[in-house]
């Protein structure tokens, strides 16, 4: 498959006309681009730019390096990504800072194969590292990434290998030697202009190569995998005297591990539980898992094995906000 020779110049010269003016994208000298692009990349995945401006802004009020993020503790961070979610992403994080810091020397290793041992960098984000840090010859494919490709080709993504697609095209797309700009471009690129429901052709600088744009037989759009339904009972020991609930940190749901909830059970059976008061049914979602809840109680002062007594009314642990919620759900019960 072939991609123009000319892709990269285009692109390159829409994103220095259009780019946004992002916290993370610093000079190219300076010496906190890789704390930024490391912070912004562990914030972005699975999440928005708007909703990671604040957090990050904020971030970087208590951590302004990579060094004193390293001196830190997960209760600390993890208070900082509250409301954000994905929490795993802040345990990586801050686990790969202090990898950074003690054996590497506060630097980003320069072969790819060592970033991605780093905890929760996977394909994507150590490529995106390797061009924004190391100026590499390179590209994260995302999302995004891949819909502009794909759309310049009109082919659809499930038929086109993507590395494939570059290695034969790297001559012509690495010819700027831009090789961080590139991948942000393609990015930014494909978040503003080539987007996912209404691509704006009619001002995109790319539409004289594209065969999506040229096309009578437009490739239609990716479908989204629907998020996985499960139901789920959940088990509320409350201490009514102290106004507590036991939490605990022992689950086997796959999702929120390490992380203080209510014993939960997942579940198959639509009849109401023995010895429990039924208190309401309510939906959530957690890392793209639909979840129908149960939500039950009992009153008790004896404390359920693996758990802890935690305040109703606020703690200094980190509960995730899944959590929160149950809180809120469960404030009515006298
Ligand atoms: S012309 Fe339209 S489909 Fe083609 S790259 Fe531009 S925005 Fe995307």
């Amino acid at each position: 498959m072939h991609l123009q020779n000319n892709l990269s110049k285009k692109i390159l010269g829409w994103y220095d006309n259009n780019r946004r003016i992002l916290p993370w994208r610093v000079s190219k000298k300076s010496t906190k681009k890789l704390y930024y692009r490391l912070l912004s990349e562990f914030m972005l995945q699975q999440t928005q730019v708007k909703t990671v401006l604040p957090y990050f802004k904020n971030f970087l009020l208590h951590f302004p390096s990579l060094e004193s993020l390293s001196r830190s503790n997960e209760r600390k961070v993890l208070k900082l990504w509250e409301g954000l979610g994905y929490y795993r992403r802040a345990r990586n994080f801050l686990a790969t800072a202090k990898i950074l810091v003690k054996e590497h020397n506060s630097k980003l290793p320069k072969k790819i194969i060592d970033i991605k041992k780093l905890p929760g960098i996977g394909d994507y984000t150590a490529n995106a590292l390797l061009a924004f840090i190391h100026d590499q010859p390179t590209i994260a494919i995302d999302g995004n990434v891949k819909r502009v490709f794909s759309r310049i080709l009109n082919k659809n993504e499930n038929k086109i290998d993507f590395n494939k697609l570059i290695e034969s095209n790297k001559k012509s797309l690495f010819k700027t030697k831009r090789h961080s700009d590139f991948v942000e471009a393609l990015m930014e690129f494909g978040a503003l202009i080539c987007k996912p429901k209404e691509p704006q052709c009619f001002k995109c600088d790319v539409k004289s190569i594209c065969r999506y744009f040229k096309s009578n037989k437009k490739i239609k759009r990716a479908k989204r995998i629907q998020p996985q339904e499960k139901n789920y009972n959940i088990f509320c020991y409350i201490d009514k005297i102290k106004k507590k609930i036991a939490l605990t940190k022992k689950n086997d749901l796959g999702f929120l591990d390490k992380f203080y909830l209510p014993p939960m059970k997942e579940t198959n059976i639509k009849n109401k539980i023995k010895n429990w008061n039924f208190h309401s049914k309510f939906k959530n979602s957690i890392s793209n898992k639909k979840l129908n809840i149960n939500l039950y109680y009992k009153f008790s002062s004896k404390l359920p094995l693996q758990s802890q007594w935690f305040s109703l009314k606020g703690n200094k642990e980190f509960i995730p906000s899944f959590t929160k919620k149950i809180f809120k759900q469960i404030s009515d019960i006298n």
